[in-house]
């Protein structure tokens, strides 16, 4: 998906206004009527539906008049709400150019006011196969509200707090350094993929060093589950930087041995094929290594999984094994059966491009909290988060706040029944879930306070790595920030 940030330049305040009454308003309603949304925004005039049509000429929303007049956002909508609260963060202050794209992912330089370049991962989740999507309805209808950006929430949410964990303990992966809504912002990886190496100085170091990670971390309790090629970023250095967490799993899956054993199958092909190796490696380990007892390839049973408990820790601090079982399915589900000849019509807007709009004016909201992240996820969307209203820490999810909080002369949002928002309504504003729900619910807001103030001390502590980015080199390219001074968009 192109992502046009020149449009950012040109949303007004009126335009953001309504594209975040439409995003709360999907907090209930997966098509939001165009006339909540108005009342959400509370423009005078009617300027409402003439903000409505600009932003759906531009595709930051989708509009359906299939049982009523409504709306909902489109991805590039998403985007641009993530990407304004974390500019008005101050997490980055330019986007560059699209670094990455995978199937449900993609991902961008963005350039710190100092110049440090960074990397921005938005979450594309059902992009690729929307129908596995619709099927996740199923399992989900619990859920009010469900959609696609539920799951692209959940996904980076998820990543962002392994990343965050495993970085705490040692693990050779990006920084962590914001996250909100369905965005990830984390340092950029000098390096390359390893997929694009083609050959190695010391290839037995490097293979030994990737087998090692798989195992330490089991150790600490997780499996990868996606640990190829394409995730390892290697550097002129031969340093290795794992990155893509959203599929990882606890040892104590049911499938754990298979995910472990895959990961470890995938790293043997890969060194075979292309640095002729693990025959020789096969031979040579010979139970050498303190994970490999007697077997020359490390083997899950032997892991020993006592020096740490990450995905203890991380179910429960931060992505909770509810979100964990839901993610599962997804992932499950989405490796079962992909449709491709889809002709759904959702498909096409959602991945739309933006076109340039009148004017920006990013304002300054009042979340120089780095709510980020496990917090931020009552900022949005799906209905889904909506029960975690309570851990809120910069009211995102409130309306254009900035100035209805500052200023005071602009209205406070309202909820689905028009009524002004306070933020018990918000906390309650689930209450119709069944009660099984409402008991989970009491207890992840528990624990994602938790999880929040430990990412938010860590945010502050991280937010702008000191290290010097500009060192990168982009093998005969230019600099990182060369290529951000040519392309990025200035605010
Ligand atoms: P997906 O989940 O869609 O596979 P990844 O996280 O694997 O997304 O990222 C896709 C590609 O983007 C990677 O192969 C890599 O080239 C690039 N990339 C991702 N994260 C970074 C990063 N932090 N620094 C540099 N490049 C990155
Ligand atoms: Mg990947």
């Amino acid at each position: 998906m192109k992502l046009d940030v020149n449009a950012l330049r040109y949303l007004t305040k009126d335009d953001f206004r309504v594209l975040t009454a439409v995003e709360m308003g999907m907090r209930n309603h997966e098509i939001v009527p165009a006339e909540l949304v108005d009342r959400i925004a509370g423009l005078k005039h009617g300027g409402t539906y003439k903000v409505l049509r600009n932003l759906l000429k531009n595709k930051l929303v989708h509009h359906d008049a299939t049982k009523y007049d409504g709306y909902r956002l489109t991805y590039l909508g998403y985007d641009f709400l993530a990407i304004k609260t974390l500019v008005n963060r101050g997490v980055f202050a330019s986007v560059g150019r699209q670094i990455g794209v995978g199937k449900e992912s993609d991902i961008f330089e963005v350039a710190t006011e100092d110049g440090t370049v960074l990397a921005m991962k938005l979450h594309r989740l059902g992009r690729t196969s929307f129908r596995a999507v619709k099927s996740k309805r199923d399992y989900l209808r619990h859920r009010r509200s469900f959609n696609w950006l539920y799951l692209s929430r959940l996904a980076a949410l998820k990543e962002f707090a392994f990343m965050k964990a495993l970085g705490d303990h040692g693990f050779p992966v990006p920084t962590a350094v914001d996250c909100n809504r369905h965005c990830v912002i984390m340092s950029l990886v000098q390096g390359y993929p390893l997929v694009q190496v083609k050959e190695l100085q010391n290839p037995d170091d490097v293979f030994d060093t990737i087998l090692g990670l798989i195992v330490r971390l089991a150790e600490h309790g997780l499996i990868h589950c996606d640990f190829n090629e394409f995730n390892i970023m290697i550097d002129d250095n031969e340093k290795i930087t794992v990155i893509d967490f959203p599929q990882m799993v606890s040892v104590s899956h049911r499938n754990a041995q298979m995910f472990f054993d895959r990961d470890i199958e995938c790293i043997y092909k890969f060194f075979n094929k292309r640095f002729n190796l693990t025959s020789e490696k096969e031979e040579e380990q010979d139970g050498s290594e303190s994970d490999v007892e007697g077997n020359s390839r490390p083997s899950f049973l032997s892991v020993k999984k006592a020096a740490g408990s990450l995905d203890k820790e991380l179910a429960a601090s931060g992505f909770t094994r509810k979100e964990q079982v839901e993610m599962d399915k997804y992932i499950d589900e989405d490796a079962e059966g992909h449709d491709s000849g889809s002709d759904d019509d959702d498909e096409e807007e959602e991945v739309g491009d933006a076109v340039p709009i009148d004017s920006l004016k990013i304002d300054q909201d009042h979340s120089d909290e780095p709510d980020c992240n496990l917090a931020s996820r009552d900022s949005g969307v799906p209905g889904t988060f909506s029960e975690e209203h309570g851990t809120s820490c910069c009211g995102e999810n409130r309306l254009e706040s900035s100035p209805s909080g500052r200023n005071g002369d602009a209205k406070e949002p309202l909820d689905s029944e028009g009524k002004m928002l306070s933020q018990e309504d918000e906390d309650n504003d689930d209450s119709s879930s069944d009660d099984d729900d409402d008991e989970e619910d009491a207890e992840l807001t528990k624990k994602l306070n938790k999880q929040r103030k430990k990412a938010i001390a860590a945010a502050h502590g991280r937010r702008r790595p000191v290290s010097s980015r500009n060192a990168y080199k982009d093998k005969g390219k230019g600099t990182m920030n060369s290529k951000i001074q040519r392309q990025a968009c200035k605010w």
